[in-house]
């Protein structure tokens, strides 16, 4: 089996060469994999990559002997599943390793909102100990609304609980159980969106969920809402994010993902380089201007980023390509 690991890590390195012991068959490679690169690799009939690399079309067409993509995530919309099927090319991802870990993210990210941490931090760095200004909010008897209650949702409703909140769910396969043993409810997403104080996004990216937040909505909205969205930038027009935080309709928000985030990881690179067509510009202006903003705190897609994750990740993502090897299929997300 020819197997051949992009944006790989030195940390992993060592990790994954322990794992296949034929190193003739294993490649491992720091770059992302790119239509540039793809054709170097044409031998190849397992990859693995990270959500960094766009496996497109374009880039499979170069990889005839492909048999399976094994990403290291959760996520597989930088994957052309559809074409995939008709190359009958398989998927694995890794469905589990982070769903606490993201959930602390995302409180991470509200905690930080709501007690105005950054802020404060910033404050105290510049020799100022006053808290004059800096009053925040209780997370006791708010509404979080959660918006997708799967691995993520689920134990984020759980730690909402923990500090005492109310929480509303929309999913589009609610688990009434779940909902009567945590003491939440489901309901429809634009009831969820009117009522809700603080609204966290734990949906997949697909063509049903892409702009799920739009200007439509975020009007609807309670005025002063926060928004925090650990899933995919897609999921919000950001525009219309931008609009309303200008406006105060949103209150704040807290991002680990964005529209165009890859354009912000690269862009030095980018601007060098042909990109017209790639890029919608605006959004990438956008998030520039919003991550000035107060109200505002971006991460840099990081909420999978603890010890813990990584190394569930590189060993779900071994296992996968080693059952798959066996025939023993694991985590397939294009069987599902
Ligand atoms: P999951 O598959 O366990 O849960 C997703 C939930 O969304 C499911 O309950 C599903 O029924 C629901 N859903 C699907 N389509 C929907 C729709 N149109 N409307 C409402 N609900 C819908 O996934 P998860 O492990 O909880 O992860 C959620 C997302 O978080 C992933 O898809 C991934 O994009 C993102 N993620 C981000 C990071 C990060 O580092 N920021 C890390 C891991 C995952």
């Amino acid at each position: 089996m020819n197997v051949v690991f992009f944006e790989v890590k030195d940390w992993e390195s060592d990790i994954i060469k322990k794992s296949f012991k034929d190193a003739s068959t294993l490649s491992l490679c720091k770059e992302l994999l790119t239509s540039e690169n793809a054709s170097e690799y044409a031998q190849a009939e397992v990859i693995s990559t990270f959500i960094n690399s766009k496996v497109t079309k374009e880039v499979l067409d170069k990889m005839p002997n492909l048999k399976l993509i094994a990403t290291r995530s959760t996520g597989y919309d930088h994957i052309d599943l559809e074409y995939c099927k008709s190359r009958k090319i398989d998927v694995a991802n890794v469905p589990t390793y982070g769903e606490n870990t993201v959930a602390e993210h995302a409180m991470a990210l509200i905690l930080s909102l709501t007690r105005r941490i950054p802020e404060s931090i910033e404050r105290v760095r510049r020799g100022n100990f006053s808290p004059e200004g800096l009053t925040g909010i209780d997370l006791k008897n708010k509404v979080m609304g959660v918006i997708g209650t799967g691995h993520i949702g689920r134990n984020l409703i759980v730690f909402a609980k923990g500090f005492g909140m109310k929480v509303l769910a929309y999913d589009v396969k609610p688990d009434e159980a779940f909902a009567n043993e945590a003491g939440f409810i489901y309901a429809d997403l634009d009831y969820v969106l009117a009522k809700s104080d603080i609204i966290s996004l734990h949906v997949p990216y697909l063509e049903s969920t892409h702009h799920i937040i739009n200007r439509e909505r975020i009007s609807k909205m309670k005025e002063g809402v926060i928004v925090i969205n650990t899933a995919r930038g897609g999921l919000i027009q950001t525009d219309a994010l931008f609009d309303g935080l200008s406006s105060g309709q949103v209150g704040a928000a807290g991002l680990d993902v964005l529209e165009e985030e890859g354009f912000l990881k690269e862009e030095i690179e980018l601007l060098h380089k042909d990109t017209e067509g790639d890029v919608d510009f605006k959004i990438a202006l956008e998030n520039h201007m919003m991550a000035n903003l107060p109200n505002v705190i971006i991460t840099p897609h990081n909420a999978f980023n603890s010890k813990e994750a990584l190394m569930r990740i590189i060993d779900t993502t071994i296992d996968n390509i080693f059952c798959y090897s066996s025939g023993a299929c694991k985590n397939l997300v294009n069987k599902q």
